[in-house]
């Protein structure tokens, strides 16, 4: 039976990157037989796993093998597997289009900058089969469906824009990949080019390659000659792999470019056996800036690939996080329903969450740089733990790195550190939120504690105002944002004496009916050098908080909470207000001085002024009248 061939045409998006990767993408083309390579041992793992229940679809061949056929007559290369093999639909469906939304909006970037993005890159979205046009100018796709002996197609592109398929018969069942080289790409017809290929980027397969040369006699007592060793890394001792075959089955699995941060390499035995091979990246993998992350590890049993991301094994603050866990005591034929409860799963994850938070803290401690690099990079989804890991928080307190006005702005302190240098009769983690450093430094509200030589840490990372309030507390000491009303109650409105408070009673009353935008107005003792400051109620959004929701369309303008504004009756500014207001309490001079106070006092928050012409024309007239 056969059906003429069919033309069609690409997807626009996989023009785009047909067109990407044969117009000068990659510098080192010999990852496509990598890419070639695993595509076949997915393949193989598919079937492998199907036929667990449907014994069937075997047809009787379970000798899996991936080949490599090299034919220097014709100027082919072929791998060739056994595997699962795809129907008319699946081809059309796989070899057509790009289904992951995450490679369409990466194109898009890369339209938009016009060829300046890095063409390693690219590789991170497992451009996978489509790189065999890196080095073929046609590509023929033999394939037939496991348990469909009369179904083959033939699949055919220059890799131009359009593709062909017809029915073509295929006795075995799989994949052959047939890439007719380019003239100045025919050294990878030399069998030992891909042999050193395959060795460096493909041994841990687990199934066997083998290489096949063709028209070349072979004789009955010859075997195959199998290229890869097939171990499993993650089945091997520590000390029998080496960092290059870390970092080669890092990059193979991630398709990060760069070498992995940390590897966490071990094997629990106890009450449950499995063996771990995890990987921390230097830098936010790709997927991350545009969508489509996958949580997890992939789950094998005894060998067997169940799912390339078991989310049960790691919480998304980890996501980071990429590698195999492989456990010899869950049955085979495991159905997704069963991971969700599933205490083995259970008590693996918290094994693993322990090992990467240690891992973690090791790196801190070892390798600081790389650390700082890691945290400036992931340190944002790290935090989600103190949120979502209620076991674990002061541990993943611990990994977290702060500014402060007492540190350096180049210089990082964590909690520990914090707590340490507390001077006597502190008793509290002071934080403050805000965008930058340099409007953070110079707050009003540091100063009480600039006074007393006490630290506050300065919260530049949105997510921190949110997240920390979760730790409640580190090593018994309480956290507290020191722009709420209640921040410095002990040392706040109590120090002032109640002569000063009856003396300041009217002109209280007078701010609060001028300044109807506050919920309150109060004397303070936490200013040195301000005047005003405005503060917030405990249960409120801060300033930063509010800026931030709005930001990410969480919030509205006109909406925030009603401020509370603190003054220092101790200021020359704020005692000249009041005299002028015992005086003369309608002074349109009084009422312009106590506008601009709560101007700047809204600046020194980083809000913005609701009058700004107004208060423009205020200052400047102040300006003058100094001159
Ligand atoms: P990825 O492997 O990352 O999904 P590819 O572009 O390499 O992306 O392949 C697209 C899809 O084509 C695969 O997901 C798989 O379904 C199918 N495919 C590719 N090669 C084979 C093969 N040798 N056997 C069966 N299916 C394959």
């Amino acid at each position: 039976m056969t059906v003429s061939a069919e033309k069609m045409e690409f997807k626009t998006e996989l023009k785009q990157l047909l067109y990407l990767i044969t117009h000068s993408l990659y510098s080192n083309k010999e990852i496509f037989l990598r890419e070639l390579i695993s595509n076949a041992g997915d393949a193989i793992n598919k079937i492998r796993y199907d036929s667990l229940d449907h014994q069937e679809i075997l047809e009787g061949n379970k000798d899996w093998k991936i080949k490599i056929i090299i034919n220097k007559e014709l100027g082919t290369l072929t791998i060739s597997d056994n595997g699962i093999g795809m129907s008319r639909e699946t081809v059309i469906e796989n070899l057509g289009t790009i289904a992951r939304s995450g490679t369409k909006n990466f194109l898009e970037r890369v339209k938009a900058q016009e060829g300046k993005t890095k063409p390693e890159l690219i590789g991170q979205f497992g451009v996978g089969f489509y790189s065999a046009f890196m080095v073929a100018d046609k590509v023929e796709v033999l394939s037939r469906m496991a348990g469909k002996p009369e179904d083959g197609i033939c699949w055919v592109s220059d890799g131009q824009g359009e593709f062909t398929i017809e029915s073509r018969a295929k006795n075995e069942r799989g994949t052959d990949v047939i890439l007719y080289l380019k003239p100045e790409e025919k050294d990878f017809l030399e069998s030992y080019k891909l042999r050193s290929i395959i060795r460096k980027f493909s041994d841990f397969i687990e199934h066997p390659i083998l290489l096949e040369v063709a028209g070349e006699a072979k004789k009955p007592e010859d075997k195959d000659e199998i290229l890869n060793s097939q171990k499993a890394l993650w089945l091997r001792g520590k000390s029998e792999v080496t960092q290059e075959e870390y970092d080669n089955f890092y990059k193979q699995i991630s398709n990060d470019f760069q070498e992995p941060a940390k590897v966490i390499h071990y094997t629990a035995e106890g009450m449950n056996e499995f063996r771990v091979l995890l990987f921390i990246p230097q830098t936010l993998p790709m997927e991350f800036q545009f969508g489509e992350v996958k949580v997890g590890p992939r789950l094998y049993v005894q060998r067997v690939l169940i799912m390339d991301n078991c989310e049960q094994l790691l919480p998304p603050y980890l996501r980071f996080v990429k590698g195999v866990v492989d456990c010899a005591d869950l049955p085979l034929n495991i159905s997704r329903e069963i991971l969700q409860q599933n205490p083995v799963l259970e008590r693996i994850r918290k094994d693993v969450v322990g090992s990467i938070l240690k891992a973690l803290k090791d790196m801190k401690k070892s390798e600081p740089e790389k650390y700082i690099k890691f945290f400036s990079e992931m340190g944002s989804i790290l935090k989600e733990g103190l949120r979502m890991d209620f076991e674990n928080r002061e541990k993943v307190a611990d990994l977290l790195l702060f500014n402060s006005w007492k540190t350096p702005a180049d210089k990082n302190i964590t909690l520990e550190e914090y707590v340490s240098s507390m001077p006597e009769g502190q008793s509290e983690i002071y934080y403050l939120a805000g965008e930058t450093r340099a409007q953070l430094e110079y707050s009003p509200l540091l100063e009480v504690y600039k006074s007393k030589q006490q630290d506050v840490l300065l919260l530049l990372d949105p997510i921190d105002e949110f997240s920390l309030p979760y730790l409640q507390e580190y090593k018994g000491k309480k956290l507290k944002a020191v722009d709420r009303v209640d921040s410095t109650k002990a040392d706040s409105e109590s120090e002032i004496l109640e002569a000063t408070k009856s003396r300041y009673n009217a002109f209280v009353e007078y701010l609060k009916g001028k300044l109807d935008s506050l919920s309150d107005v109060k004397l303070t003792s936490r200013l040195k050098e301000s005047p005003v400051v405005l503060v917030t109620e405990s249960g409120g959004f801060s300033a930063s908080q509010e800026r931030f929701l709005r930001k990410i369309g969480r919030g509205q303008e006109g909406m925030e909470s009603k401020r509370v504004m603190e003054i220092n009756p101790e200021h020359t500014l704020v005692q000249k207000l009041r005299d002028l207001h015992e005086e003369k309490s309608d002074s349109p001079k009084l009422l312009e001085g106590v506008q601009t106070l709560y101007d700047l006092a809204l600046l020194a928050e980083g809000s913005k002024v609701h009058d700004l012409g107004g208060f423009m024309k205020r200052v400047q007239e102040a300006v003058l009248k100094g001159l």
